[in-house]
């Protein structure tokens, strides 16, 4: 079966952020069905998901109660759209639940279909938004380097990837990018505190630079996921607050990986106190079964949109898909019946951080970061302390050794990223980090037989 299903996939299917011929050459991975924390391939392997799919499927898999609610809203109504003053009771109860979940100064829902549609709704309300409060001048978004906000164009622009700008110019027009907290590749060495509120300080600059009246927003990450697991210093965050306050800026948290107990509350925007005026959301919200997203938005905003009246031109065919959001509202019934939020907070997510920190003492690992159920380790080449040459492609040969090894852990560039399902257990921790250790020592050892420091350096 494999084999004639990897040559239809290599005949028929373009795969997402994907080099089409590589794939082509290599075959891809058929992945045929998955239990809890756990994956298998057509191979008969089974694998440990430390990334719980594309750091979605935060109740792991095989939950038959989302399945159910799945089907019995499929019989009931599996297609309705809220366009033209219509609703269904899964749009509704799923806004209702939302609004009770999120900080108090939120009451209101957007639906979309992805993270990325939820980054385009956050562009048209922000510029609305100060449209109708009689400044239609303040049309800039200030957004971060190395930030991931999804692949549409407008999701593409507000991120600051650098290889999807280069390809996918040119961008939306009115963003500007700053730079990221990221303490281990830009400030090590350094106070962590003194960096952290230099990076916010940059935030500032560019306000100035811009000019206040011509700034609508700043958006960003908790806590950047795609970006490498980057978790800001304590002292970014209130830094950042001050500086929006100051200038009457919005702030737009992107809770898509954040959101629903990654970083132990049920919003990044709770674990940082913070007080967005726009979040948006995706993947946990469903755990991955079925795609939704939207946009969570703050009384000042959607009070300012409602009042003024005159049609919002902007929705989506999915906006709060039915089935969909039957699946998400069973899938937050079920975190707040078995506690997943404050089981990452108070349990698994301190057991993690133990036993994570614990890889420092690995030659390869220059540091091991976590919050939550969210983490990262740092390789470095032992015979120096700094990165291994870009050439050599540590990372992925790190993560492709962690997957023949039975364990999902994703690179991005030399930071080897975990993000696993929030159920996972205390046994499967310790199974997780084992495994990450067998990857790090074999990836050690590959590495070992490379040509060394003298000609890096050269
Ligand atoms: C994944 C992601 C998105 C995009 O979500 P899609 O559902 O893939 O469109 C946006 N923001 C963040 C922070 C993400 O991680």
């Amino acid at each position: 079966m494999s084999h004639s299903l990897q040559a239809l996939d290599r005949a028929h299917h373009l795969h997402p952020f994907t080099d089409f011929k590589a794939l082509g050459e290599e075959g891809s991975r058929i992945i045929t069905h998955a239990e809890g924390v756990y994956i298998h391939d057509s191979e008969g392997h089974r694998i440990l998901d430390g990334m719980a799919g594309l750091w979605c499927v935060n109740l792991g898999y095989g939950r038959e109660e989302l399945v159910a609610a799945a089907s019995a809203q499929m019989r009931e109504l599996p297609y309705y759209n809220n366009f033209f003053k219509t609703t269904h009771p899964p749009a509704v109860k799923l806004a209702e639940t939302l609004c009770r979940l999120a900080p108090p100064h939120v009451n209101h829902v957007f639906f979309t279909g992805s993270g990325s549609e939820a980054n385009d709704t956050v562009l048209r309300m922000v510029r609305r938004f100060w449209a109708l409060q009689g400044k239609p001048r303040k049309q800039w978004v200030v957004a971060r380097e190395n930030a991931y906000h999804g692949s549409t164009v407008a999701g593409m622009s507000l991120g600051g990837m650098a290889p999807m700008h280069a390809q996918g110019g040119p961008l939306v027009p009115g963003i500007a990018h700053v730079r990221q907290p990221y303490w281990f590749d830009e400030g090590r060495g350094r106070d962590p505190v003194a960096f952290g509120r230099e990076c916010a300080a940059a935030i500032e600059a560019k306000i100035q630079e811009l000019g206040e009246d011509n700034v609508a927003a700043f958006i960003a990450e908790p806590v950047q996921g795609a970006g490498g697991a980057i978790i800001p210093p304590e002292s970014y965050w209130p830094a950042v607050k001050t500086v929006l306050a100051k200038h009457d800026i919005l702030l737009v948290v992107d809770e898509v990986i954040c959101g629903f107990g990654r970083l132990g509350e049920w919003f990044g925007s709770q674990h940082y106190d913070l007080e967005p005026d726009l979040m948006p959301i995706a993947k946990g919200l469903s755990s991955g079964y079925l795609p939704i997203g939207g946009v969570l938005v703050g009384d000042r905003v959607a009070d300012t949109l409602i009042e003024a009246g005159g049609e919002f031109f902007h929705g989506f065919t999915y906006s709060g898909h039915p089935v969909c959001a039957a699946v998400a509202l069973k899938n937050l019934e079920l975190m707040e019946t078995e506690d997943v939020v404050e089981r990452v907070r108070d349990d698994i997510g301190p057991y993690l951080a133990k036993r994570w920190g614990e890889l420092t003492d690995h030659p390869l690992v220059g540091e091991a970061r976590s919050l939550g159920l969210i983490g990262a380790l740092e390789l470095i080449d032992p015979a120096c302390g700094e990165r291994f040459p870009k050439t050599w492609g540590a990372g992925n040969l790190c993560r492709d050794i962690s997957f023949a090894a039975g364990l999902v852990m994703r690179s991005v560039g030399d930071t080897m990223i975990i993000s696993p399902p929030l159920v996972i257990t205390r046994e499967q921790v310790d199974e997780l980090v084992g495994l990450a250790r067998q990857a790090l020592d074999e990836t050690a050892e590959r590495l070992a037989h490379q040509p060394h420091t003298k000609e890096k350096s050269a």
